[in-house]
């Protein structure tokens, strides 16, 4: 049936995520580094930025993966403030929660789906999901769950690839098709996942549509602010 096939459709998803991730998390934050010429590096002081996470704060870092942002973000809140970091993948958790510990902070490492987060609601201030949406099976059950888990007057923050400026997009494809995945055949030996990266960016909504689906889900108010061109886009949504 159509429904099964969809299902079958969604399952290879997830386990094509999985494995992309078990296969690249060693390797990941080197890969990171050279593929964007260290750019993530802006991206992600951008949304620290514009987060206004202070001392106190409770914040929840989705898909955080080897947790650049949680690093940030636990050093903001201090002792009197809460960062957990979660991940669906093992791979990735371990390698995130180790880094923070080798850099003196300790947070919760969670496992978890974002389509199912296991929080009470309205715990968090702030919620974050960097480069990670692209790889949700169901965008919008993810991005209601994260609503949920915000309290009133919080906000949750999506910085990921997005539509790029139309006169450089033939640059970009070139860059994202043939140069990356070469790039990553040599330094993890996995051009796959790095076409695997290419295909999804492609895939994944632009501005204005994911900015529909986040009023879809119920955000008062969503913004965006597009980055480097608009090969990134930081949205966030609030809750009132
Ligand atoms: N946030 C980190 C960063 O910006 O460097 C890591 C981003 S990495 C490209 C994407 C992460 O999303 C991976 O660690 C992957 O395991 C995670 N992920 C994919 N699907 C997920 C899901 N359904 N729930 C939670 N995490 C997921």
């Amino acid at each position: 049936t159509h429904f099964g096939y969809q299902q079958v459709a969604e399952n290879e998803k997830a386990k094509r995520v999985a494995g992309v991730f078990d296969s690249v998390a060693t390797r990941y934050d080197v890969m990171n580094d050279l593929m964007s010429a260290g750019l993530h590096r802006l991206w992600k002081a951008f949304t620290i930025g514009k987060s206004g996470v202070k001392a106190g704060d409770r914040v929840l870092d989705v898909a955080g993966g080897t947790g650049d942002l949680s690093l940030a973000f636990a050093k903001r809140v201090g002792p009197s403030g809460q960062v957990w970091l979660s991940d669906i993948n093992a791979s990735m958790l371990g390698v995130g929660r180790d880094r923070l510990t080798d850099r003196g902070q300790i947070v919760p490492a969670v496992q978890c789906d974002a389509e199912a987060l296991p929080f009470p609601d309205q715990y968090f201030n702030v919620v974050t999901v960097a480069f990670g949406l692209r790889n949700m099976t169901h965008k919008d059950r993810a991005l209601a769950e994260m609503r949920r888990v915000i309290k009133p007057g919080g906000k949750v923050m999506v910085l990921e690839f997005s539509k790029v400026w139309e006169p450089v997009a033939p640059l970009y494809d070139f860059y994202s098709f043939q140069v990356i995945p070469r790039v990553g055949q040599v330094v993890t030996n996995d051009a796959d996942s790095y076409r695997y990266l290419a295909e999804s960016i492609r895939m994944h909504p632009d501005q204005e549509t994911l900015k529909g689906i986040m009023e879809g889900v119920g955000f008062d108010k969503v913004e965006y602010h597009n980055l480097t061109l608009g090969v990134v886009a930081l949205h966030i949504g609030y809750r009132f």
